[in-house]
């Protein structure tokens, strides 16, 4: 039987409105600064997403399009400049950063209760202690869909496929917190197929276009592709192979139109998280 398709885009349109109906009873708006290094293209993609997304969330938006040529220490004056105003509750910078800057300590610099990313270690600190705050939005996004489709990770086998510090590690923290017991597959994984095999739920975050195959599937798995290769095309395409795949497994999320819209609306929900963190009621 085909697996039900998991609709990103409706799921991210639901989560921006209720974003949007919280901020609309707000007295002081949420805001967010998105940091981006160079003028060219993607960036202006990158940036003009963002401020839709905030507009249709109510949320006020800035933007710094940094030249590549800056310092070090005018790009942690500029986020310290941000730390310190009461209008902005979450900065956000586009990664990765030109070669001469230090991304990691730029990174410290966001003040943890604005780090609406969950870069710092602070946060993912927290994220692996299980406690509550700001949690890295793609993976965020992934738990907010399992929920909309009523699967359960407790009591399941989980295989992540990829371990970065921004999808697979707090995916698989994620998991193991919502009770799934979960493996981490990575470049170095001697038999995937037999770890994915055993999986009930299987979360693919490698950026390898055809990695996971019908043959590596169970029947009736619960399939998420996160990963978002750029096709000759221009287009974009996941990890999975997905016509062959959603003949086996019970739900699938396709890509385009899967996890990244929701990654974006998570983005929403950390800036309102960090405003009302920030007191603003
Ligand atoms: P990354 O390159 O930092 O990490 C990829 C991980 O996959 C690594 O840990 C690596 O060990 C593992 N991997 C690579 N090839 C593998 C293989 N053949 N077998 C097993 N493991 C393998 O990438 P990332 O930043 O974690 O992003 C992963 C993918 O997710 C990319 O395609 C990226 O574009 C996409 N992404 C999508 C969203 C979204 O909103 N949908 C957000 C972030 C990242």
């Amino acid at each position: 039987m085909a697996a039900v398709v998991m609709n990103g885009k409706a799921l991210a349109a639901k989560v921006k409105q209720e974003v949007k109906e919280r901020v609309s009873q707000m007295e002081q708006k949420p805001g967010l600064a998105v940091v981006l290094v160079g003028d060219n293209p993607a960036s202006h993609v990158y940036a003009n997403g963002k401020r839709r997304d905030c507009e249709e969330c109510g949320i006020y938006s800035e933007e710094y399009m940094v030249p590549e040529t800056i310092s070090q220490d005018e790009f942690v004056s500029l986020l310290e400049e941000l730390n310190q105003r009461e209008d902005i509750d979450g900065i956000l910078i586009q990664l990765p950063l030109s070669e001469h800057l230090d991304e990691k300590q730029i990174l410290l610099t966001i003040r943890p209760d604005k780090d609406v990313d969950c870069f710092h270690p602070y946060n993912m600190g927290r994220l692996t202690e299980g406690e509550e705050g700001v949690y890295p939005c793609t993976p965020a996004g992934v738990m907010r869909i399992l929920k909309e489709y009523n699967i359960d990770p407790s009591g399941k086998y989980c295989v992540v496929i990829g371990r970065s510090n921004i999808v697979g590690k707090p995916q698989a923290l994620m998991m193991m917190q919502a009770n799934a017991t979960v493996t981490v597959c990575h470049t170095k994984t001697p038999d995937l197929k037999a770890d994915c095999l055993r999986a009930d739920i299987i979360i693919s975050a490698a950026g390898k276009p055809n990695l996971v195959t019908a043959d590596m599937v169970k029947e009736g798995a619960v399939v998420i592709d996160v990963a978002t290769t750029r096709t000759e095309q221009g287009g974009l395409c996941g990890d999975v192979d997905y016509e062959a795949v959603a003949q086996k497994a019970s739900y699938i999320t396709p890509v385009p139109g899967g996890v990244g819209p929701v990654t974006r609306a998570m983005l929403m929900e950390n800036t309102l998280y960090a405003a009302r963190l920030h007191g603003k009621k």
